[in-house]
């Protein structure tokens, strides 16, 4: 005979009656067995012991700020494994679009490493609010700069807690530029860009306390 949850069991049990179709016959049982203690079952040790375990990726700090809009950490998640849909990944798609990067006049094909690390748009918003907040990084690699930032937002200190909170709004704002050049032919200026980036941290930032002081002394606008 089958056992079934009823309708009224709570989430968990249902997901573990769920995980059953997993197993081969009867082994359901034995792996039941291994979240009982002193012969009691613990439907959370349970629950727990089912999901899949991946590693922790070294850049979770970076994209996963409790201050950061899902929208921004899902754009900087993306960025980081190089996966946005620049032209070059639309070419090998089979996607033909005008090369060039829309961002900057250099005529230069639209790529990861372009956009990022080359592009005169990209690279006046970084520097202008690195600079803003006294920190000095230069980098011709985007891993090198990511493997930077990790250790800097490792730091509890407040200027780090900053620096983190810049991180997705900037990847953001220049990834929404590209968009909104390319295929909505609007457009603004990088330093209309570093304006909202600035009213944000000052916003949104506020509430945590350690950053107080750092940003007391961020009155003026980045340029
Ligand atoms: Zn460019």
């Amino acid at each position: 005979m089958k056992c079934l949850p009823t309708k009224q069991a709570s989430w968990p049990v249902r997901k573990i009656f769920g995980v059953r179709k997993w197993f081969p016959p009867g082994e359901i049982q034995i792996a039941l067995l291994q979240h009982c203690t002193k012969g009691k079952f613990g439907i959370k040790k349970a629950y727990q012991g089912f999901i899949p375990q991946f590693p922790k990726v070294s850049w979770k700090g970076i994209t996963l700020g409790a201050s950061t809009l899902r929208r921004r950490q899902f754009i900087t998640w993306l960025a980081i494994q190089k996966r946005l849909a620049t032209v070059d990944r639309l070419e090998k798609w089979g996607i033909s679009v005008n090369k060039d990067c829309i961002l900057c006049s250099s005529e230069k094909e639209e790529t990861m490493e372009h956009l990022w690390l080359e592009c005169s748009y990209a690279k006046h918003m970084c520097s202008a609010l690195l600079n803003w907040i006294g920190v000095v990084h230069l980098t011709t690699n985007w891993d090198t700069k990511v493997q930077w930032l990790e250790k800097q937002v490792k730091h509890n200190r407040a200027r780090a807690d900053v620096l983190k909170f810049l991180f997705s709004p900037t990847i953001y704002h220049v990834w929404n530029e590209r968009n909104n050049r390319r295929f909505r032919g609007t457009q603004q200026e990088s330093t209309r860009k570093l304006k909202e980036v600035a009213i944000q941290l000052h916003t949104r930032g506020n509430h945590q306390q350690k950053r107080k002081h750092v940003l007391e002394d961020l009155n003026c606008y980045p340029t």
